[in-house]
């Protein structure tokens, strides 16, 4: 006889046994604005992170409009250096660079650090930077953020008004890359044209990792039902945002 199936509240109960999963957290840049100052982990994210359970994050590299293109490899490599260094000053958190590592980290209380990369600007258009970022442990790849790159083009904060365009053949040859080393890739921002192409060249689990649903708030930014379900059923995993952004101020809950 087959086991009962598990109930919603079993699944939530089972799903957040080890903590909840920040899939998006601008940590990296937090760390590299705040350079200057020691266990910045410590004091200003693990008080909040225990009060709220938080049991594994994704650490997103982001770079600034005004670091692009000549800073955006520098300002990553920077960026990457500060959770080093902070992980190693605070033996509460530690980098994971598989699902072993994360098991690993929560059966020792520990709150594991994600790295991921949100755009690919560090990247610029030498291939060769994946295999530095991965062996720094980055895990986790989104092409872009609103704006466009050598990778592809984001979707906007509007109903229409996204490039039409897809990925340009660097992001193609990018994605195809990402799946063969073992990089996720992330379809948070990404376009509409450029999510399709993301999933014509890859085969394996995507995932949104910081999104809402478009049936409820209209932008290109966020995802249609058909491609909540085209997530599905790659067995991907959606990140819900918890804050509104909204260029509309009275929208908005940021
Ligand atoms: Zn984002």
């Amino acid at each position: 006889m087959d086991p009962a199936p598990e109930s919603t509240e079993e699944r939530i109960t089972r799903l957040h046994g080890q903590g909840i999963v920040d899939l998006h957290l601008d940590l990296p840049m937090f760390l590299y604005e705040n350079r200057d100052r020691k266990n910045v982990l410590a004091s200003d994210f693990l008080p909040e992170f225990e009060a709220g359970d938080i049991g594994t994050a994704a650490a997103g590299i982001y770079i600034e409009d005004q670091y692009l293109p000549d800073k955006a490899l520098e300002i990553a490599l920077g960026q990457v250096a500060r959770i080093y260094v902070e992980v190693e000053r605070c033996d509460r958190f530690t980098i994971c660079r598989s699902y072993a590592e994360i098991k690993n980290a929560r059966e020792q209380g520990k709150i594991g650090l994600l790295i991921t990369m949100e755009g690919a600007e560090p990247l610029g258009t030498d291939l060769n930077l994946l295999y530095i970022f991965y062996e720094l442990g980055l895990r986790v790849i989104g092409l872009t953020h609103a704006r466009s790159n050598a990778a592809g083009s984001g979707g906007v904060f509007a109903p229409t008004g996204s490039s039409p365009k897809g990925l340009t053949a660097f992001g193609c040859e990018l994605v195809r890359e990402c799946e063969r080393v073992g990089v996720i890739l992330d379809l948070a921002h990404i376009n509409p044209a450029g999510f399709d192409d993301i999933l014509e060249n890859t085969t394996r689990p995507v995932i949104v990792s910081h999104t809402n649903a478009r049936k409820y708030y209209d932008i290109e930014r966020n995802i249609s039902d058909e491609q909540i379900k085209m997530v599905g059923t790659r067995g991907g995993v959606i990140g819900i945002n918890s804050v509104l952004v909204s260029p509309k101020k009275e929208d908005s809950t940021l």
